[in-house]
Order: C-alpha cells, then sequence, then structure tokens
C-alpha cells in the first residue's frame, strides 16, 4: 500500500516581482501600503503596521506575501 499525498499549499514568495509605490494605500487605515498580500480571491494592501497585525492571520491563505516594510527605515528623510 502506497499512498502519496501531495501538498499543494506552497506558497511562492516573488521576490522584487512587485514595486509599491506611494500611490499604494493601506486597505486599513489609509497609509502607504508598504506590503502586498496575494489571495485567491484578490490581492490587499497593507501599510508595516497593518501588515505585520494581519500576517498571522492571513499566513494560511495568502499565496504570495511581499513585504517591503524594510524601505522604512531605508529611506527615512527625517
Ligand atoms: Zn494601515
Amino acid at each position: 500500500m502506497s499512498n502519496t499525498v501531495t501538498e499543494a499549499s506552497s506558497v511562492e514568495s516573488l521576490e522584487s516581482a512587485f514595486e509599491l509605490t506611494a500611490l499604494d494605500r493601506c486597505d486599513s487605515c489609509g497609509a502607504q501600503a508598504y506590503i502586498r498580500v496575494e489571495m485567491a480571491s484578490g490581492e490587499l494592501l497593507f501599510c508595516a503596521h497593518h501588515g505585520k497585525k494581519y500576517q498571522e492571520k492571513l499566513s494560511g491563505v495568502a499565496r504570495s506575501w511581499h513585504d517591503e516594510s524594510a524601505k522604512l527605515n531605508a529611506d527615512r528623510n527625517s
């Protein structure tokens, strides 16, 4: 008896395939989006704060998780 179970739930992270701009806004609060979540039903944009907040909840259903929140520390003009 050989029962092969293939896992079809491999989340591929497409690095730098998508550049978020200042025009992309968080779906929760309207701040600049740094995180883009691709899901079966569509995509969601989050600021760094809400991205972290929803990461645990969405990681199970997200197809890909694009995180540019590192830019927050990289180019801060203040
Ligand atoms: Zn937000």
